[in-house]
């Protein structure tokens, strides 16, 4: 295993507001991170210090192995990220769309077309190729916003709530498509979904006010959980550590 990700006591004031609190994570190659916590809990904040977008009050962010502060250019090479709801040009056409971003990353003729046939094949864009952004549905969307994230064939993702609002079975093909590439990758996925993590992450870290208060496998999360929680066990477990309060539990 490769070390791909590390966050090193990384912290983020906004004025008074002391977001995150000394987030220390590791994610090597072949992990897909669940990030879960509360709103407002630091998850987006800590994503937008590790792919460079907000820099960090205290502390830093490596992507394979580069300072993510001292040099972005190289670290952003390094990594795709796919930001909360998947912003996008709504009249742009998805194969311009991709060219666009391809050529902001600096490539150009046949090697921008392979990439962004690539990327078009990788994600099952082809359907869709010549429609503009605005007439796509959410999980052709989103899986426009996964393909701009993996034109330079980057070994770590970082995807912000890459399933929220699809229907079932968009979030299925999304989490199919998720694991299936975070088997020769690193990727970090916020979501609130703790059916989620279930169902891909290979590892769970909860955030709460800015502190990690879980790191560990979706198993050892639900072994968290008293053997009296038939159902919901997961929930049971998320609960207790943003709340103390836990449902299921006694009057
Ligand atoms: P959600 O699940 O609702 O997306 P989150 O876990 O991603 O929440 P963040 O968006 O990281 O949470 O916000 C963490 C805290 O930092 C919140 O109190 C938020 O109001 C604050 N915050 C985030 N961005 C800014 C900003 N640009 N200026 C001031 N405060 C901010």
């Amino acid at each position: 295993m490769s070390l791909l990700v590390e966050t090193r006591d990384l912290h983020k004031r906004f004025g008074g507001i002391h977001a995150v609190r000394g987030v220390n994570l590791r994610v090597q190659r072949g992990e897909v991170l669940g990030f879960l916590g509360p709103n407002g809990a630091g998850k987006t904040t800590t994503m937008r210090m590790i792919t460079g977008f907000l820099e960090p009050t205290d502390g830093s962010a490596w992507v394979d192995g580069v300072n993510v502060a001292l040099d972005p250019l190289r670290a952003k090479s390094r990594m795709g990220y796919l930001p909360e709801g998947a912003p996008c040009y709504p009249d742009m056409r998805v194969e311009e769309f991709l060219s666009f971003i391809a050529r902001a990353r600096g490539y150009r003729g046949t090697e921008l077309k392979a990439r962004v046939e690539r990327a078009i094949m990788s994600v099952n864009l082809t359907l869709v190729r010549r429609q503009t952004f605005e007439t796509l549905s959410k999980g052709y969307r989103r899986r426009t916003g996964i393909a701009q994230s993996l034109l330079h064939d980057p070994p770590v993702l970082i995807l912000d709530e890459p399933t929220d609002g699809l229907d079932p079975n968009q979030k299925f093909e999304v989490r199919s498509l998720i694991r299936q590439l975070g088997k020769d990758r690193a990727i970090i996925l916020s979501t609130h979904l703790l059916e989620e993590v279930e169902a891909v992450c290979t590892r769970a870290v909860i955030i709460n006010r800015g502190t990690v208060v879980f790191d560990g496998t979706p198993a050892e999360m639900d072994a968290k959980a008293p053997a009296s929680i038939k159902v919901n066990r997961l929930d049971h477990v998320f609960r207790e550590l943003t709340t103390g309060d836990v449902p299921g539990g006694k009057p």
